[in-house]
């Protein structure tokens, strides 16, 4: 099929981890059958799909990026793999992260992913150790949909891992309401924060996946209870009656002229175009949400990463006993597994989390995190409930994407990349990013909506009416 001729011939992007390509073929001979016979399951039957392999499937290695579980093979599947197999979907990988999600680059045990327009320009070298990033954590999903190796991915979105990739590689990149998709299966990051986002170039792709895989999960206790209603997009959407919200502290420090010019220009388009009403708001405590993502991310890091010891499953060290007669106890063996495996971003957040954990800094750290979190929540509900604006139109990234050579320059275990998304995160609502323009060197640059709690139908019918 014609989407593993393409991630071959793109191999050197390292979009992939594992590639399912067996598996594939034979599921797209049995859905042609199927449309052969007129008993297709939906418009889903046939189209091509990758995974985060940070998403568990069945009989099908899932390392997270990690060394810790190169060779992981889970029992079972996430939700979100199972409804979109049982839809006649075809899986063709697992794609490149950065370890366990954490970090903006998708750069792992199994090397960086390259973003696919370096493919475009003339001198590009595919050996060459710089290139332009792909951003992350989702990369390699936005990156193998952006490459057009396959129809869709599923990624996930802690801080903003799908949309920030999905920006800088020019596809959409969609962010539900926490809770509307399950998250059984997903190896959890920040639990609280954590939600499967999806990536794809056509919004009525994402939104007929977004109709497979939400709705609630009894295997998923944070899932929403509420029956879900499949979203309609409609054929004409009326953007007169909305109410558009330039929040003014996304103006921060580094905001690229470039980023800016993309915003000024979608809110043009809602302006002119679409006669909506323009209207400044205030979400004054979003300056905290990157504070705050980084206090509670590292505490969840630290109790979420006491299972990867490496006894029951996992990268277990050699243990020498000619150079160590004595033997080992529990604690040597734990400390040599792990310290052997993750990385230094995945042990600095363990550290830092535990820190915030102790008995004495309890109160001033994670408390206050969570309670700063109920101040963003409270910010935009005041914006949203009453009736300022119905929808936030905001940069998604800094800039366009830059050189891996430039990311190993900055300090990496928290960065500033996702200070226009995490707010998202922070207080659950659905956002999206959509293509914008292209910058002075042809890159991709997008903008991002954020809509109201559980308005994801609104969002996805906006998006659909911009794009
Ligand atoms: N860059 C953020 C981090 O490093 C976001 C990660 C995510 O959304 N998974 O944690």
């Amino acid at each position: 099929i014609r989407s593993i001729n393409r991630a071959k011939k793109l191999e050197k992007l390292n979009i992939l981890i594992s590639d399912t390509f067996d598996l594939a073929e034979k599921q797209a001979f049995e859905s042609e059958k199927r449309w052969n016979k007129n008993l297709a399951i939906g418009r889903l039957d046939g189209r091509t799909f990758t995974v985060k392999d940070n998403i568990s499937t069945e009989s099908i290695r899932t390392t997270c990026g990690s060394k810790m579980l190169e060779n992981y093979t889970p029992s079972f599947n996430a939700t979100v793999v199972d409804r979109l197999l049982k839809s006649g979907s075809l899986l063709v990988g697992k794609t490149n992260l950065d370890e366990f999600g954490m970090g903006s680059v998708s750069s792992s045990y199994f090397g960086t992913v390259k973003n696919p327009y370096n493919v475009l320009i003339d001198d590009f070298d595919e050996d060459a150790n710089d290139f332009y990033i792909s951003g992350g954590s989702s990369g390699g999903s936005a990156a193998s949909v952006s490459s057009g190796i396959v129809d869709f991915s599923i990624g996930s979105d802690t801080g903003g891992s799908v949309r920030n990739p999905a920006s800088i590689c020019g596809c959409i990149g969609f962010k539900p309401t926490y809770g509307m998709i399950s998250r059984f299966g997903l190896i959890p990051l920040n639990n609280y924060l954590d939600t499967i986002g999806i990536m794809s170039r056509k919004i009525d792709v994402l939104v007929d996946v977004f109709n497979t895989i939400a709705g609630p999960d009894p295997n998923d206790a944070t899932s929403l209870k509420c029956e879900f209603k499949p979203i309609k997009l409609a054929d004409s959407f009326n953007t007169n009656e909305i109410k558009i919200g330039i929040p003014k502290e996304f103006f921060p420090n580094g905001l690229s002229e470039e980023s800016l010019k993309a915003w000024k220009h979608s809110v043009g388009i809602f302006e002119k175009f679409g006669n909506a009403k323009i209207v400044s708001v205030s979400i004054p405590n979003i300056i905290y949400s990157m504070s705050v993502y980084s206090v509670l991310t590292s505490c969840e890091v630290a109790s979420n990463f006491a299972r990867y010891d490496g006894i029951r499953y996992g990268y277990h060290s050699e243990l020498n006993l000619d150079t160590n007669p004595s033997g080992y106890n529990f604690e040597t063996v734990v400390r040599k597994n792990r310290d052997e495996s993750l990385g230094q971003v995945v042990r600095s957040r363990i550290v830092s989390g535990n820190y915030f954990l102790l008995k004495d800094n309890y109160e001033k750290y994670f408390l206050k995190s969570h309670k700063i979190k109920q101040l963003i929540v409270n910010d935009f509900l005041k914006v949203f409930n009453d009736d300022q604006c119905d929808l936030l139109v905001t940069p998604s990234c800094f800039n366009e994407t830059f050189k891996y050579s430039h990311f190993l320059k900055q300090s990496q275990v928290f960065d500033e990349k996702d200070f226009f998304t995490s707010c998202a995160n922070v207080a659950g609502l659905p956002a999206i990013t959509l293509p914008c323009i292209l910058s002075q060197n042809s890159l991709p640059i997008g903008i991002q909506l954020i809509s109201k709690w559980k308005r994801d139908d609104l969002i996805l019918n906006i998006a659909n009416w911009f794009i």
